[in-house]
C-alpha cells in the first residue's frame, strides 16, 4: 500500500469495493452452510481489497472467525474485532510464539516442529489466554498427502504435545488432481485423525468447497474468494454478487494510420484506420502481461461506453493501449472499465490464463480506493 492517499483527481485506476456486495455475499455463504459456522480467509490484505474495511464490514455483519496468513495481518484485525477468533494459516515462525499470545491469534499448526515450539512456549512462559485458559491453536491435518500439515505419523509423534495447549479447531484440506476424485478417501482420512481429538471443532471447505455435495462442511467454512465476487462454482452461474469494479483513466487519444504499428516493440499494426486509447493501468496495477503476450499482440478486453474494446500492443508497466474504434467518441480522462458486472473478476483472470484470486490480489495498489458502505 502507497504511503500517501491516492485522490481521485490523480488517479490513473480507481477500485470500487462494494461492501455491501462482500456482506450478502458473506451472509448468502452462511445460508447455503445452514448450521455450520461460515468465516472468512480475509489473508494477503483481503485478497487485496483492503484487510481493515473488509474485515470491519463482516465483523458488523456478524462474521467472528477470520483466517489471515501472517501475524502482522491478525494483529492489525485484533484491534478492529475484539472479540473475534483469528486463526493464522501460515503456523508458527520461529521465536514468534510470543505474539500470538499478546494478541490472542491462534496460530495453525501444519508440523511437528511447530508443535514443539509452541508446546514448549506454552509450558515454560506462563502465558494464557486472556480468560485465563489455556492458549489456542488449531492443527492443519494433511489428509490430502499434498504434504502440508500434520500426517496421522506425525500425530503418532506429537502425543505428548497437544496436551500444552487448547486445540480448538481441527483444520483440513481437499486436494483435487484432474481425472480423479479423491475426495471420498481423504475425507476418511480426515475423519480417522479427527477422531482422536473428540468433541473438536472442525473445517474443510473453502469457497468451492462449499458447493461440493460431496464434502461435509463440519462445524466452520473458510471462504474467501466467493465473498469478493469470484465464482466457486466454475462452468455454472456465478451465486456471488460482484464486489470489485475496476476502471482506467484514459490518459489519451491517438488516431493510427493503416500500417502504424504501436507499443514498445512496435509488433501490433493497424490494418486499417484505428483510433486507439491509452489508458493508465499497466502490469504494476495487476493488468496481466500474458494479456497481450501472443503473436498478435492483442487481446483482453475493457468496456469503453458499454463496448467491448481489445487491448494491442504489450501491456507496459504503467499504461496499456486499448483499440476503442468500435465505441463513441472518447476524450482525455474519462474511464473505461476492467472490471464490473460484465468483465467479472473471472473473465479478467481467464484473459490471462490465471486463476481469479491471483489476478484479485495484484488490484490496486497504486489504485484511488473507494468503498460502498455495507
Ligand atoms: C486461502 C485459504 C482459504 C480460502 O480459499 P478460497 O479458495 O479463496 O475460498 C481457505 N482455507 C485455507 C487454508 C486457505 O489458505
Amino acid at each position: 500500500m502507497p504511503s500517501v492517499e491516492i485522490s481521485p483527481l490523480e488517479a490513473g485506476c480507481v477500485l470500487t469495493v462494494d461492501l455491501s456486495a462482500l456482506v450478502a455475499n458473506w451472509r448468502t455463504l452462511q445460508t447455503v452452510c445452514g448450521e455450520a459456522e461460515c468465516g472468512a480467509a480475509v489473508k494477503a490484505d483481503a485478497y487485496g481489497l483492503g484487510l481493515e474495511p473488509v474485515a470491519k464490514a463482516l465483523h458488523d455483519a456478524g462474521c467472528r472467525t477470520f483466517f489471515v496468513a501472517h501475524v502482522f495481518e491478525g494483529r492489525t484485525l485484533r484491534a478492529l474485532a475484539p472479540d473475534a477468533d483469528i486463526y493464522v494459516l501460515d503456523g508458527l515462525r520461529p521465536g514468534a510464539a510470543a505474539a500470538y499470545a499478546d494478541h490472542a491469534l491462534r496460530p495453525v499448526l501444519g508440523s511437528v516442529p511447530e508443535m514443539e515450539d509452541f508446546g514448549q512456549f506454552c509450558a515454560t512462559s506462563g502465558r494464557r489466554w486472556p480468560d485465563g485458559s489455556s492458549l489456542k491453536a488449531a492443527l492443519r491435518l494433511d489428509a490430502g498427502r499434498r504434504q502440508l500439515g500434520l500426517s496421522a505419523y506425525d500425530l503418532d509423534r506429537a502425543d505428548h504435545l497437544a496436551p500444552l495447549f487448547d486445540v480448538t479447531l481441527l483444520l483440513g484440506e481437499i486436494a483435487r488432481r484432474d481425472g480423479e476424485d479423491p475426495a471420498e478417501a481423504q475425507i476418511d482420512a480426515f475423519d480417522a485423525m479427527r477422531a482422536r481429538f473428540p468433541g473438536r471443532r472442525a473445517s474443510l471447505a473453502n469457497s468451492s468447497a462449499i458447493f461440493l455435495d460431496a464434502i461435509p462442511l463440519y462445524d466452520l467454512v473458510r471462504p474467501g474468494y466467493a465473498l469478493y465476487g469470484g465464482n466457486p462454482t466454475p462452468g455454472r452461474p456465478n451465486p456471488m454478487r460482484p464486489v470489485v469494479t475496476l476502471e482506467a483513466k484514459i490518459i489519451q487519444m491517438r488516431i493510427l494510420e493503416p500500417g502504424m504499428r504501436i507499443g514498445e516493440d512496435l509488433a501490433w499494426k493497424a490494418k486499417g484506420p484505428r483510433r486507439i486509447a491509452l489508458v493508465a493501468a499497466g502490469f504494476a496495477d495487476g493488468l496481466p502481461i500474458a494479456m497481450t503476450d501472443n503473436k498478435a499482440r492483442s487481446g483482453g478486453v475493457a468496456l469503453a461506453q458499454g463496448r467491448r474494446c481489445a487491448f494491442v500492443g504489450p501491456i507496459a508497466m504503467d499504461h496499456a493501449a486499448l483499440d476503442v474504434s468500435d465505441a463513441g467518441y472518447l476524450e482525455r480522462g474519462e474511464t473505461v472499465e476492467l472490471i464490473g458486472k460484465t468483465i467479472t473478476i473471472d473473465d479478467f483472470a481467464a484473459q490471462a490464463g490465471m486463476r481469479g484470486a491471483e489476478a484479485l490480489v495484484h488490484l490496486g495498489r497504486r489504485c484511488h480506493r473507494r468503498y460502498r458502505q455495507a
